[in-house]
């Protein structure tokens, strides 16, 4: 069927014509970032709707999902290395590569700068993460080196093998750098000098509370400690998913709290589908922003995968399973304080990074994780 417009169209191959006399007023500068770098950051806070209406606050999310290597670690990844090549540590293009030991969204940025900056990048990650994290390192050149999830304490554990292996890399101008994103400030200061900032001026200084989760702890210290001086009476709340430490160090000042359901369980022996949140230690970056937080929320699985559900049904919003736990934990912030508040969240990263796991039916069911959301369903029956 070929329609009237249609046409028009391959008559004419336009609708319309413009004379160089309609052309738009020209702009001082023509507007092009340079580089992928160039397109880090300054991402849009959006209005999640749903979870808004069902609570009477004003619930935004930034959509951290929308930078160029698909995650908030990019402006981490970004800070890590030109930190060092400031320090004169790095030098583009001499064979330096840069170690990391990541669940997988810090690497696949690191894979992504050391590639547009000249480096090489070597990823050591636990084996029990989404597939596709580890098929996007290797399109992007990495070294994808895998262990067993286990304890920090262990050698094998992926943060020390990544440690060791820096140490042993490289001779001259060719160094092996650890990027070390648990204790390096550089992490907390991309936060500082940026996420912070654009959430400050993107509400114009109107927050009631901020939700998020932490891994590194980078990302909630660095918004926090630029945000909480700025703006009186600001409630900082850590989502927390399970077997994760944190959790039980804000409410109770301890790692293993009995008095939790939870609280003796360690990270790396839960099977949660939760990817890139909860730890079992006290890191530098967590530890640069903890005085600063109010409260935390312990977030199940099922609360998380309902969540993420109840979002694409609802908003058409796809989202990654830290982001869903950053949700739940949001809209708990929104009942506590009640309606009228402003609550901001991270959304860190896509659904399309978790299709093998917290997204994959067969693995939901196969771990018995299979909640499906009922026709009916809102979000006050899982949250
Ligand atoms: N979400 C995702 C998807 C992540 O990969 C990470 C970092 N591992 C986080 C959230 C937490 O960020 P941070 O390390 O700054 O605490």
């Amino acid at each position: 069927l070929v329609t009237g417009s249609a046409l028009t169209l391959l008559a004419t191959g336009c609708f319309y014509y413009l004379s160089p006399k309609d052309a738009p007023a020209a702009v001082e500068e023509p507007e092009y970032v340079e580089g992928v770098d160039g397109l880090i950051g300054n991402t849009p806070l959006m209005k999640i709707r749903s979870l808004s209406e069902a609570t009477g606050c004003t619930i935004l999310g930034k959509a951290e999902f929308m930078n160029p290597g698909g995650s908030s670690k990019d402006r981490v990844a970004l800070n890590i290395i030109r930190s060092a090549e400031e320090a004169g540590i790095l030098k583009p293009h001499k064979g330096s590569t840069v170690f990391e030991g990541t669940v997988g969204s810090t690497g696949i940025s690191i894979a992504m700068i050391a590639r547009a900056k000249g480096y090489k990048a070597w990823i050591v990650m636990p084996d029990d993460q989404a597939k596709e994290k580890y098929q996007l390192l290797e399109k992007l050149g990495a070294t994808v080196e895998k262990v067993r999830p286990v304890s920090i304490i262990d050698k094998n554990q992926f943060v020390n093998r990544a440690r060791e292996r820096a140490g042993a890399f490289g001779e001259g101008e060719s160094v092996g750098y650890f990027a070390d994103q648990f204790e390096n400030s550089a992490n907390f200061d991309a936060h500082y000098k940026t996420t912070g900032p654009e959430i400050f001026s993107q509400t114009k200084g109107k927050i009631d509370a901020l939700v998020l989760g932490a891994g590194t702890g980078g990302t909630l210290s660095g918004i926090t400690c630029y945000l909480k001086p700025l703006v009186k009476n600001l409630k900082v709340f850590l989502a927390d998913p399970l077997g994760s430490g944190l959790y039980n160090k804000v409410k109770y000042n301890t790692m293993y709290a009995p008095q939790e359901k939870e609280g003796t369980r360690r990270r790396h022996q839960v099977d949660t589908v939760v990817e890139g949140i909860g730890i079992n230690r006290l890191t530098r970056n967590f530890d640069a922003g903890r005085q600063f937080v109010d409260d935390a929320f312990r977030v199940t699985d099922e609360e998380a995968i309902k969540m993420s559900r109840f979002l694409v049904r609802e908003d058409g919003l796809f989202l990654g399973s830290s982001s869903a736990v950053n949700c739940v934990a949001a809209v708990r912030a929104a009942r506590q304080l009640g309606p009228g508040h402003v609550v901001v969240t991270l959304l860190n990263d896509s659904g399309q990074r978790h299709l093998t796991k917290f997204w994959s039916d067969e693995y939901l069911a196969a771990n018995k994780l299979d909640f499906p959301l009922g026709a009916k369903e809102s979000v006050n029956d899982f949250v």
